[in-house]
């Protein structure tokens, strides 16, 4: 319950709502107990007809006013019924809004580590599934608790008031018939819980096989995929089975508990209506009030369940927000920081405005890592990068050399700050980054990932990425420094061509230019490149390669490098053994010092593929 109340306190914008809400349902309730007195009342008058004790006509005309007394509540109530249905729905609206952007601005800033282990799939239903009950369960609750509750209260009263043990009676199989419901309800949500693992996990691999359906063509394992998904949900279907045995099985025995109390009340109604003590419209209004109190028991017992289902929804949803988020804060990197290239050709990039650029001390450099372990996993044997030290100077290009899985993108990762640093230091422009702002690290570096991820949109919200406001001219000009110009000005609506969900609709090359042409207007001081491994053919690959050297002019770039031949252009490499810094040097230097380059530039020029599969 205190997570439904945590929810309540999410929405303040929400009270006025609710308010109108409870307004309208009280009076609906009131209105509503008009019913059974017009009825009641009109009852007597026929009654008293039918017996000779008043003329037809008198009667006649009493009924007829009563009539419209009916028609008038009626409307009334109508009307009052539809104003609160229609805050209900936009009531539950606002609550999915507040909900769900929540749950989102959450997840955008949870750790990278997160994401590495949840499947999308289970994060999507998930939300989907705890926000629907708990906007259910809102809506019904604000629409019907306060109606129900005052029904009930005003049919306890009003029998009491005819003849009190009809009221005990009433007061007895209340709580009953809710303890029960309670009780089934409880047990219920564990086989619920359980159907929505089953559901979460083959939704996860539903998701997964969408998104990667050619590998799963590619394989034959259509059938495979099909199979598991179908052994998840029949398990549901069982689980079903022994939940809804339980269910009904409890239900009957609630309703006949209830059914046996309001069997007795009617039977004392009859015998004292009988007996002369009740008039024949006291019995009608009686009985329609009897029959006005049993609604509200069924559907206390919905709302008793559908609480519980929003207090799991709940726990689900806030299990996700409790999970810490990634630090924030710190100081953020001065617009000099931000913009120095001293030592680059300046005058090379036409988008470095004049006097922006405030120059650092030539002795800062622009990354530093100093004695920097890493483990992903803490309780890991070794760690992935151990005691890792190297410079990168302003406007110097660095490549890591390594064997596969030797740390080269974790220290990318690192420098991103998408994991915090076990043991170490890691500076940018002389800054800790411990210190500094996430978003101010990150905003002072362009990275081009190995996997060119673009966004389902047009060519132009891809390259705009970094800013959406950037100007025609400065997309196109990315676009020209990528490489990319003349293919995307090739495309039927240019700039506004839609390039399909993943940029499914390009080629591997295009999509990697496009993703330089982001980095490029972008417009960092420093450049992470973890080279494509996936090969292109040549005349891509030029294009692609040609694309990143003009991305590398006047910013300090460190590259993950998968091909020698981009190595031999840099002015230092680093080479990485096993998570330790094996060397470091020009490629001079190394070529001849017998390390991991060495060997890696005999074997290529041996012709090996060894030298291929080692990077
Ligand atoms: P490289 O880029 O040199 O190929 P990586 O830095 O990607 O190597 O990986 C170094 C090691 O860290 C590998 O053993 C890899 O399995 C592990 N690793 C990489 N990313 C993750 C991650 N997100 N979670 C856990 N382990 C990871």
């Amino acid at each position: 319950m205190t997570s439904l109340l945590r929810i309540l306190r999410f929405a303040p914008q929400l009270n006025p709502l609710y308010l109108g809400i409870a307004v309208s349902s009280v009076l609906a309730a009131l209105l509503s107990l008009a019913t059974p007195f017009l009825i009641g009342a009109a009852t007597d008058r026929i009654v008293d007809a039918v017996a000779g004790r008043t003329g037809v006509a008198e009667a006649v005309t009493a009924v007829t006013w009563l009539a419209v007394a009916f028609l008038a509540v009626e409307v009334a109530a109508t009307a009052v019924v539809s104003v609160g249905g229609y805050w209900g729905d936009v009531m539950a609206a606002r609550m999915r809004t507040v909900l769900s952007t929540r749950y989102f601005e959450h997840l955008l800033h949870l750790p990278q580590r997160y994401f590495d282990t949840a499947l999308t799939g289970r994060i999507t239903n998930r939300l989907n599934r705890s926000i629907t009950e708990l906007t259910q369960f809102l809506q019904f609750f604000a629409n019907n608790a306060f109606t129900m509750l005052i029904t009930t209260a005003a049919v306890l009263v009003i029998t009491g008031f005819y003849w009190w043990p009809l009221a005990v009676l009433l007061a007895v199989v209340f709580p009953v018939y809710m303890w029960l419901t309670a009780k089934t309800s409880t047990k219920w949500q564990v086989w619920e819980g359980e159907k929505n693992t089953e559901v979460d996990v083959a939704s996860g691999r539903f998701a997964e096989v969408v998104s990667q359906m050619a590998v799963v063509r590619a394989y034959n394992r259509q059938e495979h995929e099909l199979a598991g998904f179908r052994e998840r949900f029949t398990k549901t279907v069982g689980l079903t089975r022994t939940q809804s045995r339980f269910w009904h099985g409890m239900d009957a025995w609630r309703r006949l508990a209830m059914n046996v109390v309001f069997g007795l009340m009617y039977l004392i109604v009859f015998v004292r209506t009988a007996q002369g003590l009740f008039s024949v419209g006291d019995m009608v209004i009686l009985l329609q009030l009897m029959n006005m109190a049993r609604q509200p028991i069924f559907s206390m017992s919905y709302l008793v369940d559908s609480a519980q289902r929003a207090v799991a929804g709940s726990k689900d949803y806030f299990a996700v927000l409790e999970e810490e988020r990634e630090r924030a804060g710190g100081r953020a990197l001065e617009a000099g920081e931000v913009r120095a290239v001293p030592n680059g050709p300046a005058e090379a990039r036409a988008d470095v405005v004049e006097g922006e650029t405030v120059p650092l001390p030539a002795d800062v450099p622009a990354v530093r890592f100093t004695d920097v372990t890493f483990a992903y996993d803490d309780d890991a044997a070794r760690p992935v990068l151990d005691r890792v030290t190297f410079e990168a100077g302003v406007g110097e290009k660095i490549a890591f050399v390594g064997e596969s899985g030797g740390g080269k993108s974790t220290i990318t990762n690192l420098l991103m700050g998408l994991y915090p640093v076990g043991d170490g230091r890691i500076e940018v422009f002389g800054n800790d980054v411990a210190g500094l702002d996430l978003a101010a690290v990150r905003g002072s570096i362009a990275t081009v990932f190995q996997e060119p991820f673009l966004f389902s949109g047009t060519v132009r919200e891809n390259i705009a990425y970094a800013d959406p406001d950037a100007t025609d001219e400065r997309v196109r000009a990315a676009a020209k420094a990528a490489y990319a110009d003349s293919f995307v000005e090739g495309f039927d609506h240019g700039y506004e061509q839609i390039i399909g969900e993943r940029g499914l609709r390009l080629s591997g090359g295009q999509k990697q230019r496009i993703a330089v042409a982001r980095a490029v207007l972008k417009d960092a001081p420093i450049l992470v490149l973890d080279e494509a491994t996936s090969a292109l053919d040549t005349r891509s690959e030029r294009l692609v390669q040609a694309a990143l050297e003009e991305l590398m002019v006047g910013r300090t770039s460190l590259i993950v490098a998968h091909r020698l031949s981009t190595i031999a252009s840099v002015d230092r490499i680093v080479t990485l053994r096993a998570g330790r810094v094996e060397e470091i040097g020009t490629p001079a230097e190394l070529s001849r010092s017998g390390g991991i380059y060495a060997q890696l530039l005999q074997l290529q020029q041996a012709g090996t593929k060894e030298a291929k599969r080692m990077l």
